[in-house]
């Protein structure tokens, strides 16, 4: 018998869904119902069950006692006809982790409104999705990759998963959305759009299926989609993208993904050449794309089966978020959706954001791999100087591997070979399924590639050292230039960041830099320099005379309190590094960097 439930967005002006569901057979010594405490794809410890407003569970027609066991899991008394929990949710969390409700549209994840019944998380689940009630809500339509099961397309109505797992892997949006459709290598694909825009859907549909098939060709080869090819491991792929004022974020999910994006960086409809913001989109996109198979096809061991109710933890975070992050912008190259010039500009500006770090000499991108279920997903002022982020480090050591493996066997093998091999070897099968174990990525590298890669893996991983990133990129005819970063004079000089805008509020104060010697500290509010006010907006503009060797007084408020702060200009501004393909570079160099970033097949 399935687990039956359905989800009514009861009361969207008070943000509330209410949620039921049905267990047939009870277990006769009392059933346990329990909310995960975290979202797979985002490692935090969230406790979904602080948003359930209330919760009563009857059978047969009459109230059934629940006793609350811990912060999530409820267990209903004892009895022998079928048991209805029914759950009021609260729904405000307008991010690709929550659920959101309200007038205008309504979006969950299943972590966030679906009971687990305990012990049966491997029978099927059914849905049933209703509209919510009043004429306002006429033109509702639904946006999911769950499978129907008697709802018509795009309708309110039965829904089906095969199991827990896969009924919380896949988000639904509700609402007045636009839609856009196409195909890639023969794979239906839809993108939801919520919130006012004006996008030129074209465009979007065009680029998007040009990328969506240069990754699928990347994972399954020039046939993928033509009559006899590879089997595809996913029949239908869904975009619910919600775009709003000032947002970005993205989760992945088996078959769909939840995008927040700023509504100018989609491409305006009639508009010119869209711009850099563009690209972040599509960069997000690809991003999600890319973890439809690696994390979730392709996991690491500790995720093999997910255990809902704490943190699991893996050390290899760096490899599934990481090279995620180094093929998101490089499978829009080899789409040919951006330059080479381009692409290789967002690499140095990686580059110089990672050799800033300070943290990089502190934490290792394995460590900071276990410990995002308290440090990434928390940053506060010291972050810099503490940590590194498993996206940033990881996919720049991708790049050094991915380089590292082509310039020493000549362009023959990549890291594409690499992926490809652990796809064959570790994506997800049966029940039976372990993952991808701590050093199944360094050997999958060494036998893909027939290198011997393990001290500079392991280097880069578990050792704090840098990539080379110089030399490993000039035998593919690019200049890596380091300059003095001037450009902002407050970082360059001082050695802090601000708040955007307003008062020039400090967020973070880097290891060494004369604003630390000083003894200025994150959230202290800058007021004067020299005796002339600052403020976030004009502070570069007051600093822009100063010299390296300078004293500058500073005056700023910490805890409401005037403090004074004197402060030497340092000699060294932090560096500032960029990269250009040479187009004068010899042969072999062109030949290596076309195999690296050309366009796919
Ligand atoms: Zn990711």
């Amino acid at each position: 018998m399935a687990i039956r439930y359905t989800v009514v967005p009861k009361n969207p002006e008070a943000h509330l869904f209410e949620v039921t569901c049905t267990v047939v057979e009870p277990d006769p010594a009392g059933e346990r119902f329990a909310l995960p405490a975290w979202i797979p794809g985002s490692y935090l410890v969230r406790d979904f069950a602080r948003h359930i407003v209330s919760i009563r569970a009857e059978s047969g027609g009459h109230e059934v006692a629940l006793e609350k066991l811990d912060k999530q899991t409820w267990r209903a008394a004892p009895c022998t006809r079928p048991v209805v929990v029914t759950a009021t949710v609260y729904a405000w969390d307008l991010s690709v982790r929550g659920a959101h409700l309200d007038t205008t549209h309504g979006f969950f994840n299943g972590t966030s409104v679906f009971l687990r019944v305990h012990g049966r998380e491997h029978e099927r689940c059914e849905v049933e999705i209703r509209r919510p009630a009043g004429a306002r809500y006429r033109a509702w339509r639904v946006a999911t990759a769950l499978a129907r099961d008697g709802a018509p397309a795009q309708g309110f109505g039965r829904y089906a998963a095969a199991d827990y797992d896969e009924l919380i892997d896949h988000p639904v949006e509700m609402g007045t959305f636009a839609l856009v459709r196409f195909e890639a290598c023969g794979i239906p694909h839809e993108v939801a759009i919520t919130g006012r825009h004006d996008a030129d859907l074209g465009r979007l549909r065009r680029d998007l299926a040009r990328l969506c098939e240069t990754q699928i060709r990347f994972w399954h080869g020039s046939r993928a989609g033509r009559a006899g090819g590879p089997k595809l491991p996913f029949d239908r792929y869904v975009f619910l993208v919600t775009a709003i004022g000032e947002g970005y974020g993205g989760l992945e999910h088996r078959a769909s993904t939840a995008l927040l994006c700023s509504r100018d960086d989609l491409p305006e409809a009639g508009g010119g050449e869209p711009g850099e913001s563009y690209r972040t989109f599509l960069g997000l996109a690809s991003h999600e794309y890319f973890h439809t198979w690696n994390v979730k096809r392709l996991k690491p061991a500790a995720f093999a089966s997910y255990d809902l109710e704490r943190e699991n933890y893996t050390t290899l975070l760096w490899a599934f978020e990481g090279i995620t992050s180094y093929y998101d912008d490089l499978l829009l190259v080899r789409s040919g959706l951006i330059a080479e010039k381009d692409y290789v500009e967002i690499l140095g500006r990686s580059v110089t954001n990672l050799l800033r770090t300070a943290g990089r000499h502190v934490q290792t991108v394995a460590d900071a791999s276990f410990d995002a279920w308290i440090k990434y997903y928390r940053p506060d002022e010291n972050t810099p100087n503490a940590q590194v982020s498993y996206y940033l480090k990881g996919s720049l050591v991708a790049l050094a591997l991915d380089l590292t493996i082509r310039a020493e066997t000549q362009g023959r093998k990549s890291l594409d070979d690499v992926m490809r091999l652990l796809w064959r070897r570790y994506k997800k099968g049966g029940a039976d399924y372990t993952g991808v174990d701590e050093d199944d990525v360094l050997a999958a590298a060494e036998e893909a590639s027939g290198l011997s890669l393990e001290r500079v893996l392991r280097e880069w991983t578990e050792g704090t050292r840098d990539p080379d990133f110089g030399r490993l990129l000039a035998p593919f005819g690019i200049d890596f230039e380091r300059r003095p970063a001037l450009d902002k004079p407050h970082f360059a000089l001082l050695g802090c960041t601000l708040a955007a805008g307003g008062e020039a509020k400090v967020t973070h104060v880097y290891d060494g830099a004369p604003a630390q010697s000083a003894g200025l500290s994150g959230g202290d509010v800058l007021l004067a320099v020299d005796g002339l006010r600052v403020t976030a907006d004009n502070i570069d503009k007051r600093l822009a005379r100063y010299l390296p060797g300078d004293t500058i007084d500073v005056h700023a408020f910490r805890r409401d309190e005037l403090m004074t702060f004197r402060l030497q200009v340092g000699a060294q501004p932090p560096p500032k590094f960029l990269l250009k393909p040479d187009p004068k570079s010899p042969r072999h160099a062109a030949t290596l960097r076309r195999r690296w970033l050309g366009q796919a097949g």
